[in-house]
Order: structure tokens, then sequence, then C-alpha cells
């Protein structure tokens, strides 16, 4: 598919980022190539399964290509966040990093039960982010319908993760 190749030629791989050993997969050269762009939010709204009620989208990548889909299918678009950043009261779930844990937060009221939902990051990793956001849409009594991701680092495990965390769903463009 020419128009994956394009998004895969404008994903760069910067070595020991973060921190040494780490080879980090910058997706600004994309979020700044106009086409690139356009064309990532449509592969990924048209490999959706089926109809979605709202977006759910990760801080803060997940928010730069959730939030464009949201537009495009005419749907709602919901933050999970960071702790301390929602002013509303919130559900909390923490989660496993490689080196300590961490913890995403969600407006209790932003979903309604039985709203199917699609969950968006940029990237999928070991899967601790989507499950924690997997959890949070559960906690609200929604039906995550899918996952997508921009890419998938296959060598982690993720998808295996999203599994215990009741995700049946999922897909990414790289
Ligand atoms: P996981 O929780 O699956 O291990 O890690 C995924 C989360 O970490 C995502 O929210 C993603 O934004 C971030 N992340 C981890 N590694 C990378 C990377 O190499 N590139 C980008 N863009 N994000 C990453």
């Amino acid at each position: 598919d020419a128009r994956v190749a394009k998004i895969s030629s404008l994903v760069r791989t910067i070595p020991d980022f973060p921190e040494p050993g780490v080879q980090f997969r910058d997706i600004t050269p994309l979020l700044a190539d106009p086409d690139g762009f356009r064309e990532t939010i449509d592969v990924l709204v048209g490999q959706l399964p089926g109809p979605i009620d709202v977006v759910v989208g990760i801080d803060s990548r997940g928010f730069l290509f959730g939030a464009p889909m949201a537009l495009q299918m005419d749907v709602g678009f919901v933050p999970v966040r960071k702790p301390g950043k929602l002013p509303a009261p919130v559900f909390e779930e923490d989660y496993l990093l490689e080196y300590g844990s961490s913890s995403l937060n969600i407006h209790r009221d932003a979903l309604r039960p039985g709203q199917r939902v699609l969950i968006v990051d940029d990237l999928l990793a070991t899967g601790g982010t989507l499950g924690a956001a997997a959890k949070l849409v559960a906690r609200e009594g929604a039906e995550i319908v899918h996952v997508e991701t921009v890419i998938e680092l296959a060598g982690l495990g993720g998808r295996k993760h999203l599994g215990e965390c009741g995700v049946t769903s999922y897909s990414s463009i790289l």
C-alpha cells in the first residue's frame, strides 16, 4: 500500500531517547507533512471494523490522532489524561512502566453505558498504557469496540497484554 509506505517513511527512529538503548519512534515528521498526516487519519478511520459513538484519545500523542479522527467521523472526543489534569471527578487506573508505575484518569461523566468506544494512541509497546485506558472505559460501562495505534512494536507483546485487559480487537498501521 503506497499510503502505508509514505506514512512509514515519515516516522523516524531516534537512538538512545529518552535513555540509552531505547530506539524512539518519532512521529513529528509525520505531523509536519499535511499529506502524510491526512493519509494517516484516513487509514486509521478506514480500517475500523464497525461503527463507533466516541473516540477516547490518550495523553498526549493519542490526542493528535484521535481528535482529527473524531471530527472526520462526526463523533465526540474524550481525553484520558495523566493525573492532576482533569478538573471534575475522575476514575483512576494505575499501570506498570518499565521502571516504576504511573496512572491515567478519565472524567467519571465522560462516557455513557453502552456507548461504542474507539481508543486511540500513537504507539503500542508493552500495552500498559492502552490496557489502563481500556480499564477506565470499562469502568464507565461503555463498550470498547476497537483499539488503534499508528505504530505497534510487535516484539514487546502488547497485544497479549491488551487481551488480558479485555480488549478483543486491535489494529495498527505500522
Ligand atoms: P506502553 O505502555 O505500551 O509500553 O507504551 C506506549 C506509550 O508510551 C504510548 O503512550 C506512547 O506514546 C509511548 N511511547 C513509548 N515508546 C514510544 C516511542 O518509541 N515513540 C513514541 N512516539 N511513543 C512511545
